[in-house]
């Protein structure tokens, strides 16, 4: 089990606008939206005074998701910005990146339509067979576990150690689970990234992401991979995102709540044919999902019939959101396969919301038909 924020770091959260605060201080930081900032004579270290390069309310939601993730943290405006400037910032020509071959498909797209293009090497790999074959050569390792959108799992710590001993960097997508649900760093890994535009944001109104790193050197490249390229985020998400933390332990407390008893439910329930869930022993990494999760997540992969069946099922019930993308309040889902993702054509990835189970699990029921 990973370390995650404890309880008092999980209250400190809540209490972070009354350090250092004057009295007549907003506890609520502002929204900050200026380019430029008063600068007579040389700049001084740790004060804005450029809006490309810092910016006070982007800093008060680093601050938060520093507490959360246990080491200092930069905000990117997407995931993919994120992603991209982790590996902007660890590699370059002729160096060999491997990433999983059934994660987010974006990151492999990137690499084979850009970074291939100057001179990367991209490799990949299926998630629950990422340790075979080793990592010597590689500069750069991508994980994501669970696997979206097949919730396969891998071994962070064992991984990361494994990439070290190589002389490579490791890099843990944790965008399906969060610092609540595993915190990769404690686990070893030298990066981890996250899309903060699902459950972190949660509320599907802002596209946010971030990257946090214990290494000093490795976070100081990543940061100036963002003032240089410009890929900033703007202080309006960057408050929404701060005010949405406040709230995403108890969020993700009911998320997880609800899918660990929706997940057997769905597995004994005739018109189902495979339920994928961490939390479940017929997951093929159960036993690993026990020791590297603090929760098993609030996504769940399930299998119907047929692709028309599964359309069906999303149309028919009031309480799924048909859409893509996860981590809302709402439950939401999707059939992968529009996507190209390599799954059975009937599979579902379900997000699960915040929803009182008393009224969520009837719904799912009732549209199962
Ligand atoms: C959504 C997602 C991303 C990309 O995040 P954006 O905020 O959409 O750019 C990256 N990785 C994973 C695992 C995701 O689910």
């Amino acid at each position: 089990m990973t370390d995650g924020p404890d309880a008092l770091e999980t209250a400190r959260l809540l209490h972070m606008g009354e350090e250092g605060a004057a009295k007549g201080d907003p506890l609520a930081p502002p929204i900050v939206a200026s380019s430029m900032f008063h600068l007579p004579g040389d700049p001084e270290p740790g004060l804005p005074f450029y809006g490309r390069e810092a910016n006070p309310t982007w800093q008060a939601a680093e601050a938060a998701l520093s507490l959360l993730e246990g080491a200092p943290a930069l905000l990117f405006p997407s995931g993919m910005a994120a992603i991209t400037a982790a590996l902007m910032a660890t590699l370059k020509a002729g160096d060999r990146l491997l990433l999983p071959s059934d994660g987010y498909y974006a990151g492999r797209v990137l690499a084979r339509d850009f970074l291939e293009g100057f001179g990367v090497r991209v490799e990949t790999r299926p998630t629950a067979a990422f340790a075979e074959g080793g990592f010597e050569g590689f500069r750069a390792v991508l994980i994501e576990t669970p696997s979206n959108p097949g919730l396969d799992i891998c071994d962070i710590s064992a991984v990361s150690k494994a990439v070290r001993a190589a002389g490579g960097l490791s890099i843990v997508d944790n965008t399906t689970m969060t610092p609540f649900g595993q915190r990769p760093l404690d686990l070893g890994a030298d990066l981890v990234v996250a899309s903060d535009t699902k459950a972190p944001g949660g509320h599907s109104d802002i596209l946010l992401g971030h990257v946090a790193s214990r290494d000093e050197a490795l976070l100081a490249r990543v940061r100036d991979w963002r003032t240089r390229s410009g890929s900033i985020p703007g202080p309006f998400e960057a408050w929404l995102l701060h005010r949405s933390l406040q709230t995403l332990e108890l969020r993700l407390a009911r998320m997880c709540d609800n899918a660990e008893a929706l997940a057997p439910r769905l597995a004994a329930h005739p018109k189902v044919r495979e339920v994928r869930f961490p939390g479940l022993d017929s997951h093929p990494a159960h036993g690993l999902a026990r020791r590297q999760m603090r929760r098993f997540g609030f996504l769940i992969g399930f299998t119907l019939e047929s692709r028309a069946a599964a359309e069906a099922f999303i149309e028919r019930c009031p309480l799924l959101a048909a859409a893509t993308s996860f981590g809302g309040t709402h439950s939401s889902a999707e059939c992968r396969l529009r996507w190209g993702d390599d799954v059975a054509p009937g599979y579902v990835r379900l997000s699960v919301g915040t929803e009182p189970l008393e009224a969520l699990w009837p719904a799912l029921e009732a549209a199962l038909g």
